[in-house]
């Protein structure tokens, strides 16, 4: 270890920059697919298994410039908002880049929204045209759209700004464009595209809608700016190359398959690998092996999932060497699983936020092994970092505290709400509500979210740090732990638990497991065995949804605060 490392704190204060070496990029979205395609025309780009579609850089290329043709002559222009709902599809990617060719905003909408929050998402973001799969799971999309007043028009008079819905498949729905359609409106017309060289790249591209793990969705508005450049920093961590293939089980509506995947290959022509719509580990297993991919991300849950996966053994998994773990805080168990049994000794850990475009901080393929699964690495070059307390004071290194970010990731700011973006975005920094330390060598760890700190009668208990403890248990498949309100110490601890598949465990034998190993004000009070944890699309528990289950079956609703 260099002690002179850049991207150590000085001062003793919890603060850290990223090296600055290398410059940032002003290309756009759409120059990084077409410099890949220049560079690499008949290498394969994209593999959508499931689809059972490939395209080379070429063939990708020619695709995204006939559906951007396409959208020009449905009177699309710089600025719009175009919405894509729809789970990991090959008309996904192709929507990305096509928006991103003519300067059109992409809004991602979460393939697991119902009414209500579809509803806000198109009318919050005021899309004009919306490409829509048919159905995804147990969501109808096209009867959801219907609902919503969506009539023979393509219309609603409920969404005024709504003026085309582009559904996929080959069906035909009254007032709507099918996919075919919609290319065969581009064809031929693809010279007439305005040059791709006239955008520019501090202008927004994308809408994100945050994945709500509370309160109503926020969509984080994003530039060509921020995401290139986040992306480019990850594959440099990860030592991405041409040579690379990488297994994209994450969903595309989030930043971790639009940018930490998509992005991050299509900036050094790597193959991009979707084993499927939604997340399935066997599928996602078999993929990797079907096309000898080099590199897979997921958030803990999957990794968990896949090496629990009863045919774990039948894949062969050796060409894996590296990828991400993130969204989550990720057991240090589990990374040193990935580590051995699926062969990934260069994976990494990365943290952000899709505010952040997303990336704070990444662990690199030659950081020491101890901090690459006990920590999320160190800043990303052109970042910095500070955490707070509650008056915004800088704590001394390895103190508690909230994580804010500043530099070129953060959001332009949430897409028409200027109050939240003010409260989220202070002097340039973004506010993210975690707990974080850092250490003095600039590696960080993310302890909690600020919210979900426990004060038992008096003790601050970070639930992280039970739930580490509890996940060492061998009956442990997934464990999450949060406060519940009580009378007498002001909030007692619950932890929720699956046991791995045909072990049963009693609460007994957990409390015997926590008895003078850990303080007695961390043991949880309650103790449940659960099938399954509410979590978000993306994997993010939320623990929210667990605390309301545990308010009600305790009849403690009215003491609650929050
Ligand atoms: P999202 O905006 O959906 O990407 O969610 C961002 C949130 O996910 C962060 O604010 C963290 O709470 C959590 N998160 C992301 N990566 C990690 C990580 N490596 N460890 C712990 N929490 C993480």
């Amino acid at each position: 270890m260099n002690p002179a490392d850049p991207r150590a704190p000085t001062g003793g204060l919890s603060q850290v920059r990223g090296r600055t070496d290398e410059p940032l990029s002003d290309a756009t979205v759409f120059e990084l697919l077409a410099a890949a395609a220049q560079r690499w025309p008949q290498r394969d780009a994209a593999v959508f298994s499931e689809q059972g579609q490939r395209f080379t850089w070429a063939e990708l290329l020619a695709g995204v410039e006939t559906a951007a043709a396409g959208f020009v002559r449905l009177g699309v222009q710089a600025g719009d908002r175009v919405g894509i709902w729809s789970p990991n599809r090959s008309e996904w990617l192709i929507t990305q880049f096509a928006t991103a060719r003519i300067g059109a905003i992409l809004v991602n909408i979460n393939p697991a929204y119902r009414l209500a929050e579809l509803e806000y998402a198109l009318d919050k973001s005021g899309i004009s045209v919306l490409v829509t799969a048919a159905a995804f799971k147990s969501s109808h999309y096209l009867e959801m759209l219907q609902a919503l007043g969506v009539d023979a028009d393509g219309r609603s008079a409920r969404l005024p700004a709504l003026r085309r819905v582009v559904r996929l498949g080959d069906e035909a729905t009254a007032g709507m464009l099918n996919w075919r359609a919609l290319l065969r409106l581009g064809e031929g017309h693809e010279g007439e595209l305005p040059p791709a060289g006239a955008l520019h790249a501090r202008e927004p591209i994308n809408i994100q809608f945050t994945s709500g793990t509370t309160g109503a969705p926020k969509g984080a508005t994003l530039t060509h700016h921020n995401v290139v450049n986040n992306a480019m920093a990850v594959a440099r961590c990860m030592r991405l190359t041409a040579a690379d293939a990488l297994c994209i089980p994450v969903p595309l509506y989030h930043c971790f398959g639009m940018v930490l995947a998509v992005l991050a290959c299509v900036s050094v022509g790597a193959k991009m690998v979707f084993p499927g719509e939604g997340f399935e580990p066997a599928a996602t297993l078999a993929a990797v092996q079907a096309e000898r991919c080099s590199a897979l991300h997921g958030v803990p849950t999957m990794f968990i999932a896949e090496l629990d996966h009863p045919d774990f053994a039948r894949y062969d998994l050796s060409t894996l060497r590296t990828g991400i773990m993130a969204g989550a805080p990720c057991p240090i168990e589990v990374m040193r699983r990935v580590q051995r049994d699926m062969h990934m000794t260069e994976v990494t850990i990365a943290y952000g936020m899709t505010e952040t475009s997303p990336v704070s901080f990444q662990s690199a393929t030659d950081d020491p092994v101890d901090k690459r699964v006990t920590t999320v690495g160190r800043i990303l070059p052109h970042l910095e970092v500070k955490i707070v307390d509650i008056d915004d004071r800088v704590v001394p290194l390895g103190e508690k505290g909230e994580l804010c970010t500043r530099g070129y990731s953060v959001m332009l700011g949430y897409w028409n709400d200027p109050e939240r973006t003010a409260d989220a975005v202070r002097d340039g920094w973004m506010h993210t509500g975690d707990l974080a330390t850092l250490d003095e060598q600039g590696y960080c760890n993310i302890v909690g979210r600020v919210k979900d700190m426990v004060i038992r009668g008096g003790e601050n208990v970070y639930p992280r740090e039970v739930e580490e403890y509890l996940f060492r248990h061998p009956k442990v498949a997934a464990v999450q732990v949060f406060g519940v309100p009580d009378a007498r110490y002001g909030e007692e601890l619950c932890a929720w638990i699956i046991a791995k598949p045909g072990m049963a465990c009693s609460e007994d034998e957990i409390r015997a497991f926590c008895r003078e190993q850990i303080a007695h004000y961390k043991v949880p009070r309650y103790i449940r065995f659960v099938a399954e944890l509410p979590v978000t699309v993306t994997g993010k528990p939320q623990k929210f949804l667990m605390r309301e289950a545990m308010l009600r079956e305790l009849g403690l609703q009215a003491q609650a605060t929050a």
